[in-house]
Order: structure tokens, then C-alpha cells, then sequence
């Protein structure tokens, strides 16, 4: 007999940004498969669970996903209920058909739950709306970052086909996507926006123009990061961009515009 692997969205960095069915499953989870991401109060509510870290961070090494597929497979083997926590929504970004198929392939039995995924998190934070009646009716999740031995797929066109776009994983070549759209048409004076860390208390937000992309880019902190890039960032944001995710969270009323603008720039 063989348990069941639950693939869990964990959201996008933020404990409580996390669904009821989720809290549910580590609460029950007798072990935890988890990307480096996720967030320690996250990962501790899995208390009877034996908690493994299998995440991918800048520089470090992970385990490879072939060796997270099989360590999948042989827990669902041995263990009843086995979570695999993965940052934001699993299904994006995330690998999770390669886990998918490997449990197919075992007979292990699967299911998805869904996560906030951190380019809702980002824009969350920022109020940007991603559709806009009358302006915006097209939203593209996109990544210029290749697997290894991945076909260079076609990104650029992804991000000119939508009204906005949200960059994951764009962030350390900053400069070569700035390049790219600039190149294929998109105006210099297209507004840009770069969320760190969405949802944290140490967020921070770096506001510009596509021309200008680069440079904002020298203040990236080097935490997980969404370019958020056209029509929803287009004139008139709310005054009250949030200056960070707990004051966001306390819901203060009305901040100064003069606060955020004070960080802007400010690395
Ligand atoms: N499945 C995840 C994405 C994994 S890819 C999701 O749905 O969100 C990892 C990338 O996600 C990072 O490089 C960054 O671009 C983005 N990301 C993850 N967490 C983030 C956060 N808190 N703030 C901004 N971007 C984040």
C-alpha cells in the first residue's frame, strides 16, 4: 500500500498568505519535502512531520530533481501522507510536472494545492491592478531563465502579446531583458516596477521605467524578485503604496506618497 503525495503552494513568502487546505495536510503530514524559500513558520507547522529541505538557493547546492522525484515516490512508499512544499503556486515555475510524472509513472497517488503565486503577492503589494476595464484584459506570467539543455523560448513575445507582464527569475540579467524588449518595440518609457521579496516584512520596491531598468536593478537585494512591467503600473497608482508587507498588514490607513518615494532609489 502506498500513501499519497500532496504537491502544496506554499505562497509567496509570508506564514499566513498560506490556503486552509495546505495548513491542513502539514498539520497531517508525516513527512515534508520543502523548497529553501518557504518560510520557517511555514515548514513548523508540519510538527509530526520529518521535515526535509530539498530547495534550490543562489550558489548553494540542492538536491537534483531527479533525486527529489525518487525521494517522492519511495516516501509515498513508507509514509501515509507526504507533502511536497513548494513557494507560491507549484504548478508555476516549479517543476512540479517532473514530480507529477515520476508519481504516474510509480502508481503513486497526487494532488495539486494551488498557492498564491508571488506576481499576485507583488502586485498585491503595490496595488497595481493586472486587468483593468478598458485597458488591460491580459496578464503574462513569464520567465527569460532556461533549464538546462531548455530550447530559448520565446519570452519576448510572451511579454508583447499581454497588456503587463510579470518577470520571474529576470532580475540577475536585468539588463539583457531590459535590452530584449527595447529591441522588439516596447517603449523606453514603459513603467516598471521590481517587488523583493513580496509579502516580507523586509520587502522593498524599486519603481521606474523599462529605459531605466538596469540601473533600478543595482538596488536588488539579491531576494526572490518579480518585474512587473506595463499597463497595470500605468498613471494613476493608488497614493498609498505600501512601504512594506506588516505595514500593509496593519492596514494604517492612508500612507504619505512622499514615504514611498523616499525609498525609491534607496537600494
Ligand atoms: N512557484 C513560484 C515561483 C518559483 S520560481 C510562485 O508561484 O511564485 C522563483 C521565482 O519566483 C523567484 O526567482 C522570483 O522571481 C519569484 N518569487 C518567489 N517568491 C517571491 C517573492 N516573495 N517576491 C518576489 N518574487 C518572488
Amino acid at each position: 500500500m502506498s500513501g499519497r503525495v500532496y504537491l502544496v503552494g506554499a505562497g509567496p513568502g509570508a506564514p499566513d498568505l498560506l490556503t486552509l487546505r495546505a495548513e491542513r495536510l502539514l498539520k497531517r503530514a508525516d513527512v515534508v519535502f520543502h523548497d529553501a524559500l518557504v518560510h520557517p513558520d511555514t515548514v513548523a507547522l508540519a510538527a509530526r512531520a520529518v521535515r526535509i529541505c530539498v530547495g534550490k538557493r543562489h550558489g548553494q547546492r540542492s538536491a537534483s530533481q531527479p533525486a527529489i522525484n525518487r525521494a517522492l515516490v519511495r516516501a509515498a512508499r513508507h509514509q501515509a501522507l507526504v507533502v511536497r512544499l513548494k513557494g507560491g503556486d507549484p504548478l508555476l515555475f516549479g517543476r512540479a510536472h517532473e514530480e507529477i510524472a515520476a508519481l504516474e509513472a510509480a502508481g503513486v497517488a497526487w494532488e495539486v494545492v494551488p498557492g498564491v503565486t508571488a506576481a499576485f503577492a507583488a502586485a498585491a503589494q503595490i496595488g497595481a491592478p493586472l486587468t483593468r476595464r478598458g485597458q488591460a484584459r491580459s496578464l503574462t506570467l513569464v520567465t527569460p531563465a532556461l533549464g538546462r539543455g531548455e530550447p530559448r523560448a520565446d519570452w519576448v513575445r510572451s511579454v508583447l502579446g499581454a497588456d503587463g507582464a510579470a518577470i520571474y527569475m529576470g532580475l540577475g540579467e536585468a539588463g539583457r531583458v531590459a535590452e530584449a524588449l527595447l529591441s522588439h518595440g516596447l517603449a523606453p518609457a514603459t513603467p516598471v516596477a521590481i517587488v523583493e521579496d513580496a509579502s516580507l516584512p523586509q520587502s522593498q520596491v524599486l519603481r521606474g521605467t523599462l529605459a531605466g531598468l538596469h540601473r533600478l536593478a543595482a538596488g536588488w537585494r539579491h531576494g526572490p524578485a518579480i518585474i512587473l512591467i506595463g499597463a497595470m503600473l500605468s498613471e494613476d497608482l493608488p497614493a498609498q503604496w505600501a512601504e512594506d508587507a506588516a505595514s500593509q498588514r496593519e492596514a494604517q490607513g492612508p500612507r504619505r506618497r512622499t514615504a514611498f518615494a523616499a525609498r525609491l532609489g534607496t537600494g
